[in-house]
């Protein structure tokens, strides 16, 4: 996996805020609902968005810095997303983790209100090795840190975890290995689902030895950040 890279605020902001277009541009979109958050390299908290903006809109500017007990200390003057209490349980519990996405993305929320467990059918599924599991102490907003560290616990040490009837919480060591992990989620859902629609005999790919290690290295990861920073270019019209 991507290895931690020490950035400054300034680059560290910009890629959040481009984190964030990517992800809606991938199936995330639910206007203004969901968020990515980056551990401060300075230890005082979380990065994320304010409420007001969509996902599709975010810029720098429109992100600011809450820190472990929820107070807002810089950056947009906008209201403060009250699921932020995911983030930090997240970032709490895993010293590994720098970036955190919680949206509501259609495939995610239909598998979600399955028993079925998320396996690896095809490459996108097989990068959380068979470890996704499903929150679901509550079926509402997670706006308390005592909601929030059950599903921290249900996370471990995968790169996601499907929240009951909501959405998914997914995580990386970096911005780029989060907004990775974030689009193969949404599209591992998507295959399981229409695998199990088609009622034909399957298999799965983890079950067949394959570790998800052998396929997202580090390179990869890079590779895919930034082939989708240059579509999203294209895509706003910047070449
Ligand atoms: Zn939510």
């Amino acid at each position: 996996m991507t290895e931690h890279e020490p950035i400054t605020i300034e680059t560290g902001l910009e890629n959040l805020a481009r984190g964030y277009r990517i992800v809606a541009a991938n199936g995330h979109l639910e206007a203004t609902l969901g968020h990515l958050s980056w551990r401060d390299p300075e230890g005082r908290g979380l990065w994320m968005k304010c409420q007001e903006i969509g996902l599709d809109e975010v810029e720098a500017g429109d992100l600011h810095l809450i820190d472990w007990d929820g107070n807002v200390l810089d950056g947009s003057n906008g209201h403060r997303h009250s699921e932020w209490p995911i983030h930090a349980a997240v970032f709490h519990a895993r010293a590994d983790v720098h970036c955190i996405g919680h949206t509501h993305p259609m495939h995610c929320v239909l598998f979600s209100a399955t028993n079925e467990k998320l396996v690896g059918i095809g490459h996108n599924g097989s990068y959380f090795g068979g470890k996704v599991q499903v929150f679901e102490k509550t079926l509402a907003l997670v706006r308390t840190m005592e909601d929030a560290s059950v599903m921290a616990e249900a996370l471990g040490d995968a790169w996601a975890v499907l929240l009951r009837n909501h959405g998914v919480t997914f995580c990386g060591t970096s911005i780029e290995h989060c907004v990775i992990m974030g689009i193969a989620i949404e599209q591992a859902c998507k295959e399981q689902l229409v695998m199990n629609s088609s009622g034909l005999d399957w298999q799965w790919k983890v079950n067949n030895g394959l570790k998800d290690e052998a396929i997202l290295y580090p390179r990869i990861v890079t590779n895919l950040w930034r082939y989708h920073n240059r579509k999203l270019d294209r895509a706003e019209g910047r070449s």
